[in-house]
């Protein structure tokens, strides 16, 4: 049998209307180029009858594969999932609601296997959706991530994206980290990421299912993301840093207070008692912050010391070594 060239994860809720319209889509652009390919849908706890449909579809085509959560638990989990099954040489991750067009697929899927990138990610250069819900919002939200990550990119969000399979197999999209899946490869040493103009059309069924927390929670997982890449694997460069500053200004704010105190007894001078000097309790509280500080960073690095499996390596390739992936 020839091996899979080409996996699609599609994660949905409740888009019951548009799947099998999006798989017959799919196939006859896969099938009219002539790929080998496995088609993955990942029900996100959907209350619709999407399940069966997929269940439909999955009877009558063996490469139509189907994941079905106990609830929903977001876009992420549902992606890391597809991509923990996915078995084609590239992988292409799709929108289900017919806003990302197929047609892009054999171009997406050159641009890896032949040019060698390790992700493409689809910039919606032209949008169908409405201004003030997202485009505005959506250009700062990737200038700010444009300028965290320093990954070039005009699009992080796009839902149509490719990727080398060992790509998936090695990041963890967690939480709502779905958005900034350029970053988390960059993250891992995958580096040669780039984009591709694709088309985009307007929601033919139902309504986004994202609200506007989206915003908030997109920009906190950003904040998460540059600090976890900075300083994650060593906490104690930013909170022990930060510490041994603090502390430093409290102690000599301290020792300046003393100092200058025993100076004035020992030429008996009038001083105030040192309690009474209000630039003692912030130098109090430095040394205190300071303090905390550091334990933060020692208590950041034990945690990774014991949760740490050994892993912080990535093999490129072997031989005689059966591999997992
Ligand atoms: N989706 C999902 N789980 C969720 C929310 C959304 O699997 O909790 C799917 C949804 O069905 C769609 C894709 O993620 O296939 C993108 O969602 P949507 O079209 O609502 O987002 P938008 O295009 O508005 O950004
Ligand atoms: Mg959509």
């Amino acid at each position: 049998m020839k091996p899979i060239q080409l996996s699609i994860v599609i994660p949905l809720l409740n888009e019951a209307e548009s799947i099998q319209e999006l798989h017959e889509w799919i196939s006859s652009v896969l099938i009219e180029s002539n790929f080998s390919y496995e088609i993955i849908f990942i029900d996100d706890g959907s209350t619709d009858n999407s399940w069966t449909i997929i269940s439909d579809l999955c009877k009558k085509n063996e490469f139509v594969k189907g994941i079905r959560f106990l609830k929903n638990y977001g876009k992420s989990q549902a992606l890391h999932a597809g991509f923990e099954a996915v078995q084609g040489e590239v992988v292409i991750t799709m929108d289900a609601d017919l806003q990302d067009n197929p047609e892009e697929i054999p171009e997406l899927y050159n641009l890896i296997k032949n040019e060698g990138y390790h992700l493409i990610s689809g910039w919606k250069k032209v949008r169908y959706d409405s201004f003030f819900a997202k485009n505005l919002p959506s250009k700062l939200f990737n200038a700010v991530a444009r300028k965290t990550s320093g990954l070039q990119l005009h699009d992080f969000n796009c839902g149509l994206k490719a990727y080398q399979k060992e790509v998936v197999k090695h990041i963890k999209v967690t939480g709502e980290m779905h958005r900034y899946i350029p970053v988390l490869a960059k993250n891992e040493g995958f580096t040669k990421i780039s984009e591709k103009i694709v088309q985009h059309q307007a929601r033919k069924y139902g309504d986004t299912k994202f609200g506007s927390e989206r915003f908030i929670n997109g920009f906190l997982d950003l904040i998460n993301i540059w600090f976890l890449s900075k300083f994650g694997k060593r906490p104690m460069h930013f909170f022990g840093a930060w510490g041994v500053v603090m502390f430093s200004i409290g102690f000599l704010s301290a020792a300046w207070i003393g100092g200058s105190k025993l100076y004035k007894l020992y030429h008996q001078e009038p001083a105030i008692l040192v309690t009474n000097n209000p630039w003692f309790y912030i130098a109090l509280s430095a040394m205190l912050m300071g303090l905390l500080l550091f334990i933060a960073g020692f208590l950041g690095e034990l945690i990774l010391l014991n949760t740490n499996t050994g892993k912080n390596y990535k093999i490129k390739s072997t031989n005689n070594i059966k591999s997992h992936l």
